[in-house]
């Protein structure tokens, strides 16, 4: 058995495309599109549910997060800044710069910094 939803773009019902177009001679109308849940899902997980189980595409995403961007930041609102404790590795080495002459450049070694995160996990 298949399962289906609607797409939850709040524009998708104004495109004028092909796909959309029902009814029959002067009642024909422009409609949501229908998706078959699990229709990109070639995991071999039904139980996995993508956006893509939602949205006809990535327009009607988006159209759905404009419109709803603070509702969906009021679920998960971030108040401080995340943290990844790391190492920072610097070492010297050898490089070049080019000085311009008036025979055109040079080549001018200078010590470089390279610095170098090193994570911790
Ligand atoms: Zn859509």
């Amino acid at each position: 058995m298949s399962n289906y939803n609607w797409c939850h773009g709040p524009n998708c019902h104004t495109k004028e495309t092909q796909s959309r177009v029902r009814g029959s001679g002067d009642n024909k109308v422009l409609r949501t599109i229908k998706i078959k849940q699990g229709r990109y899902n070639y995991s071999g997980r039904p139980e996995l549910i993508t956006y893509d189980d939602y949205f006809c595409g990535n327009h009607c995403l988006f159209d759905f997060i404009r419109e709803h961007l603070t509702s969906i930041i009021a679920i998960a609102p971030r108040r401080e800044a995340l943290e990844t404790p790391i190492k920072v590795e610097k070492t010297k080495e050898e490089s070049y710069r080019y000085k311009w002459t008036e025979n055109g450049s040079e080549r001018v070694p200078y010590m470089a910094t390279r610095t170098t995160i090193k994570n911790n996990s």
